[in-house]
């Protein structure tokens, strides 16, 4: 088993779903009492929202590819950047590294176009859904990307950052989240991205009927597949 250098803490509440699902994916495919061999390196996030917020994504990009060299060096053959708005920055650690960085996005749009899906409706940190980094890295695959309106952006980025990242999972806020993702789906989406590696707490593929890409089992199988290949 190949060691896997993992950049987590953004936030902690989803690198400890990552950790629990690279285990547990060791273990189904390996048995017995195999588990993950793998490095991680977990930032204090707030740091990190703070730079996000005032639109410091050189000082982000210093600071992840610092944690990047550092797992580099202790022995890790490939990283895994365990959140979707940091791919904002990916560009600064792939510089700053030479193994390579399993990008979350890509491995999304493969998902996405095995399903023969080539329109979907995103939900994510207004980071993401905003800005092109991570629609145009779609568009790349031929995915075209959906995404809600502005008080409906505004409700999920709050969700996200006072909610999920601090471990709190309501049912208020599932509701909010499917009625956003049925409105997606009336526009035209095919299917729908789970564009925040938190989001996995609150919905799931039980919240619609249309297909649910969840960025973090997605990003894990990904790494599973290089760690065991
Ligand atoms: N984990 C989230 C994501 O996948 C949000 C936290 C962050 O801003 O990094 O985008």
């Amino acid at each position: 088993m190949k060691l896997l250098g993992v950049i987590g803490g953004m936030s902690w509440t989803s690198t400890a779903e990552y950790y629990r699902l690279l285990n547990e994916g060791v273990a189904a495919r390996l048995g017995g009492l195999h588990s993950a061999r793998l490095l991680l390196h977990s930032v204090d996030f707030d740091e990190v929202a703070a730079m996000q917020k005032a639109g410091q994504w050189d000082e982000a990009g210093e600071l992840l590819a610092g944690a990047a060299r550092g797992l580099e060096q202790a022995g890790a053959g490939a990283l895994l950047l365990a959140t979707n708005t940091m791919h904002r920055v990916a560009p600064a650690i792939e510089a700053a590294t030479s193994i390579p960085l399993l990008h979350i996005a890509d491995v999304t749009a493969r998902a996405i176009r095995a399903a023969g899906v080539t329109r979907v409706g995103l939900l994510a940190t207004r980071f993401t859904m905003e800005q092109d980094f991570y629609s145009s890295r779609l568009a790349a695959h031929g995915i075209e990307t959906l995404i809600p309106g502005e008080a409906q952006r505004a409700e999920v980025h709050r969700v996200i950052f006072d909610e999920l990242c601090k471990n709190v999972v309501l049912d208020a806020s599932r509701d909010t989240y499917r009625a956003i993702m049925q409105e997606l789906v009336t526009r035209g989406a095919q299917g729908l991205v789970l564009g925040c590696t938190e989001i996995m707490l609150l919905t799931s593929q039980a919240d619609t009927n249309v297909p649910v890409f969840d960025t973090t089992a997605l990003h894990v199988q990904a790494a599973l597949d290089w760690m065991l290949d």
